[in-house]
C-alpha cells in the first residue's frame, strides 16, 4: 500500500465502521474494474443517468432511482425537487426559494447534523415537536401551503415518543407533501428501504459508499416514479443547485456495479461472519485488567447503522477519547468510535485477519495509563 505512505499518510485499519471521516468503505474488484472502463470511452452523461437509475431500481427491487454525488446531495437533490415539482421553470432560481414552497418539516429528535443539505437547496427546516402523544396533531398544525416536504431520518424512527413512519406519511399524503428519507448508513438490513417505501416513504435516500460499499462520492435516491424524475432533472448533469455535486462516469458506472452486487450479497452471512468478529474481540479483550469489554447492540440513534453489534470497550485509566486518540496514532493505526466513556469496535470494515491485531492495539492503548 504505497500511494498513501507516498504521501506521508498511514493507512488505518478501520475498526470504526463506514464512516466518512475514514473513507467509508472499500471498492470490490469488479467495481473497480468497471470504473476503469468506464475511464476509457466518452459518453452522454445525461443517458448514462437515466440507465443507471434504471438499473439500479432493477437492481433493489423500487420503481426509480437517481445517481447523486452521495446522500447528502441526494437530500438537496430530493428538496430542491421536492420545492419545485410542479413548477419546472423554477427550478434555476433556487436556492433563491420567494414564492416557492420552502419548508422542510422535521421532527424535533430528527435534527442532525446533515440536515444541512436542505438550506442548500433554498429551504429551511421547520421542527415538529415530536415528545407528546399528539405529534400527529403538532404535525398538521405545521402544515401549510409553504410545506414543500418532510425529511425523516431512518436511524431514528426507534426514537421514544416518535411516531410511526406509516402514521406521519398518512396525514403528509392527505396534503400531497412527500416524504423523504435519509437512510444514508442504515443499511444492512437492505430491506429496510422497500420496507420504509412500503410504510409510505416517497423517496429514500441511501449512500453509495457506506454499505452498499460503492465509490465514495456517490449515493442515490430511491422511489416514486415521479418525483425521482423530479430529481433526475435536478440532479448533475444539469445546471443549478446540483451542477456543483459532480458524479463522473466512473463513479455512475462504478455505483451501478457495487448496488448490483450489493442485491446478491449474502446479509444473513455477513451478519454471522460480523457477530463472530464481535465475539473474538469480546473474548480477546475479556481478560485484560485495564477494561471492561461487552457486546453491545445500540439502542439510540447517533451512530449507523444499528444492526450491527459491536465491541464496547470501557477503558480503566484513561478516557475513551484518550485511548481512541492512541490507537489512531499508534503503529498500526485503528481508527475506532467512541461512544461516551466507551470505545466501539465496529466490525463492518475489519477482516478477520485483523481481528487479532486490533485486540493487540486495544490492549496496549489501555495499558497506558493517562
Ligand atoms: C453519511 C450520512 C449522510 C451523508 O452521506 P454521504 O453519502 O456521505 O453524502 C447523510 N445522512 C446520514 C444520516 C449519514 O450517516
Amino acid at each position: 500500500m504505497s500511494v498513501y505512505r507516498d504521501l506521508g499518510l498511514r493507512p488505518l485499519i478501520n475498526a470504526w465502521g463506514t464512516v466518512t471521516a475514514v473513507g467509508g468503505s472499500l471498492l470490490a474488484p469488479e467495481v473497480l474494474d468497471a470504473m476503469r472502463e468506464a475511464a476509457g470511452a466518452f459518453v452522454d452523461l445525461h443517458a448514462l443517468q437515466a440507465r443507471a437509475g434504471e438499473r439500479i431500481a432493477a437492481a433493489l427491487d423500487v420503481e426509480a432511482a437517481c445517481v447523486t454525488a452521495g446522500a447528502a446531495a441526494g437530500l438537496t437533490v430530493a428538496t430542491a425537487a421536492a420545492m419545485t415539482r410542479d413548477h419546472p421553470e423554477l427550478r434555476a432560481r433556487l436556492p433563491r426559494a420567494s414564492g416557492l414552497p420552502d419548508e422542510c418539516l422535521m421532527l424535533r429528535g430528527h435534527r442532525n447534523r446533515y440536515d444541512t443539505a436542505v438550506a442548500v437547496a433554498g429551504a429551511r427546516v421547520v421542527e415538529v415537536e415530536d415528545a407528546t402523544g399528539a405529534s400527529v396533531e403538532e404535525l398538521r398544525r405545521a402544515l401549510s401551503d409553504r410545506t414543500a416536504l418532510l425529511l425523516w431520518m431512518a436511524e431514528a424512527r426507534s426514537l421514544p415518543g416518535s411516531p410511526p413512519l406509516a402514521e406521519v406519511a398518512a396525514v403528509l399524503h392527505e396534503h400531497g407533501i412527500p416524504l423523504v428519507v435519509d437512510a444514508a448508513a442504515e443499511v444492512p438490513p437492505r430491506a429496510l428501504v422497500r420496507q420504509m417505501l412500503d410504510e409510505g416513504a416517497d423517496l429514500v435516500v441511501l449512500s453509495g459508499g457506506k454499505e452498499v460499499r460503492g465509490p465514495q462520492s456517490s449515493g442515490m435516491i430511491l422511489g416514486r416514479r415521479e418525483l425521482v424524475a423530479a430529481c433526475a432533472a435536478v440532479a448533475y448533469p444539469h445546471h443549478g443547485v446540483a451542477r456543483g455535486m459532480k458524479t463522473d462516469k466512473e463513479t455512475i458506472v462504478g455505483l451501478v456495479a457495487a448496488v448490483e452486487l450489493f442485491a446478491r450479497r449474502d446479509e444473513a452471512a455477513e451478519q454471522a461472519a460480523r457477530e463472530r468478529m464481535v465475539s473474538k474481540l469480546v473474548a480477546g479483550l475479556a481478560g485484560c485488567a485495564d477494561l471492561r469489554v461487552r457486546r453491545h447492540v445500540l439502542e439510540r440513534p447517533g451512530i449507523q447503522p444499528a444492526s450491527i453489534p459491536r465491541a464496547y470497550v470501557r477503558p480503566l485509566h484513561a478516557t475513551a477519547a484518550a485511548v481512541a486518540e492512541r490507537l489512531r496514532s499508534g503503529d498500526p493505526a485503528v481508527a475506532v468510535g467512541v461512544d461516551g466513556d466507551e470505545i466501539a469496535l465496529n466490525p463492518q470494515c475489519l477482516t478477520p485477519e485483523q481481528v487479532p491485531v486490533v485486540v493487540q492495539a486495544v490492549i496496549r492503548a489501555c495499558a497506558l495509563v493517562s
